[in-house]
């Protein structure tokens, strides 16, 4: 096979370039891992961007969106209980965030691709790329008992944090950033109408919790836990009580209690590798960068990669010039750190670190106090939260 663009993983990253390529008139393969059941059924990231939104609309691909998303204009955050709300979209000039879920976002991607006939091949294992420091990349993978093998101009590795793309550059060439939290969020979804119809970010002496939702009918809440901590431990019963009292008594009694359908623990990390690019290979999205999801940044992270990718690419076809492509990890990086930035800043606020003693605690709270009281802080953290602009290269 002999394409322009080989895409490594049908996430996010790598369904957003695929439509924007197809857009474009460039021709590409997705090449995945799993089925689509499986990558549609992943319960992740729940809020987008105006960009993404905007992404969305753009590609013709925002009719249910429009339909069932939930536009905030605003969100909360209690400190041990004390509500404030943060009116972002007064504060930005009209930005505002659209709760629509990862689950959702995929389906229409997805159905969207079956319908302008995109490339996508599933259940694809051994993926494995070669030749990307040369003229000519080479991607094989197995399809069953069948080899494949594609050639292609570029390949871009969209294949998150467990994929095989990063590892294909040479270690001596990547530089790595991390920071490991030392605790996770153990995420419930219910079928119950959620507590507020915004967000409720809470900073509470045992720890951080977090109101949210994905419908007008289900809600997602997460608590802070011990990374060691056991699931089987957490009854639905414990969890409540623990949300609840972690939210503070204005929002506990708006919380509507019930079954849970999903229960999990997630860890939380700051990474991000430098560059994005090596020889023919770019990397978008988990492949490069993970954020805690406090700032729920991760997917509109992968969002604003491919775009940045998108338009190189298509200056590159269209214009013949490669200004674009040879700009791309240092643009992309530089809109990156300063979402991880924001992801750790509004982490370390929020959260209780076992380390802390009471100077952090009350310094802590000095923040939040100082959050609620200024709207030079609210205006900073409204702009980063709704999203900030994709800088031109
Ligand atoms: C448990 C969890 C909860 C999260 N919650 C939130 C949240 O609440 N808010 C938020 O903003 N973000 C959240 N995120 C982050 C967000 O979901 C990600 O940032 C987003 O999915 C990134 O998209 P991506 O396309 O870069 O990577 P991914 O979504 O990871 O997609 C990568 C794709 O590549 C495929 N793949 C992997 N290896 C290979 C291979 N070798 N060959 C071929 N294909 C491969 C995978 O199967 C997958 O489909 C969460 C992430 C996780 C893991």
């Amino acid at each position: 096979m002999r394409r322009q663009i080989a895409i490594i993983g049908a996430g996010p990253a790598g369904m957003f370039l695929a439509h924007l390529l197809h857009a474009e008139g460039i021709e590409a393969t997705v090449i995945e891992r799993r089925d689509r059941p499986y990558v549609e059924g992943r319960v992740r990231a729940g809020v987008l961007e105006q960009g993404t939104v905007g992404l969305l609309r753009r590609l013709g691909l925002a009719g249910r969106l429009e339909r069932e998303g939930l536009v905030h204009g605003g969100t909360n955050v209690s400190i041990d209980g004390r509500v404030f709300r943060i009116d972002m979209a007064a504060l930005t000039g009209g930005a505002t965030v659209t709760v629509y879920g990862q689950q959702e976002v995929m389906r229409d991607l997805f159905d969207a691709a079956e319908l302008r006939g995109l490339d996508i091949r599933w259940n694809a294992s051994d993926v494995a790329l070669t030749g990307l420091d040369g003229d000519r990349p080479v991607v094989t993978w197995r399809e069953g008992d069948a080899a494949r093998r594609l050639t292609c101009d570029f390949v871009v590795g969209c294949d998150g944090y467990h994929g095989v793309s990063r590892a294909a550059i040479p270690a001596s060439v990547l530089r790595t950033f991390e920071r490991v939290y030392p605790f996770g969020w153990l995420g419930v979804l219910a079928d119950v109408p959620p507590a507020d119809h915004e967000l409720v970010y809470a900073n509470h002496e045992r720890g951080f919790a977090l109101a949210s939702m994905r419908s007008p009918t289900r809600s997602r809440y997460y608590i802070q836990c011990g990374l060691n901590e056991d699931i089987g431990d957490w009854s639905d019963d414990r969890f409540w009580d623990e949300l609840c009292l972690r939210l503070g008594s204005e929002t506990a009694a708006k919380v509507t209690r019930g079954k849970s359908f999903e229960k999990s623990i997630a860890p939380l990390r700051s990474f991000v590798v430098e560059p994005m690019r090596w020889g023919r290979l770019f990397l978008a999205g988990d492949a490069a960068h993970i954020v805690p999801p406090t700032g729920a940044k991760g997917m509109n992270l992968a969002v604003s990669d491919v775009t940045m990718l998108g338009e190189a690419l298509s200056e590159h076809y269209r214009e013949g010039s490669d200004a674009g492509i040879d700009g791309y990890s240092a643009r992309a990086l530089a809109r990156v750190w300063k979402a991880e930035r924001f992801s750790w800043w509004f982490t370390s606020v929020t959260h209780r670190f076992p380390t802390m003693d009471g100077f952090d605690r009350r310094i802590q709270i000095a923040e939040l106090d100082y959050l609620r009281g200024s709207p030079a802080a609210q205006r900073s953290l409204a702009e980063n939260y709704v999203g900030l602009p994709l800088e031109a290269a």
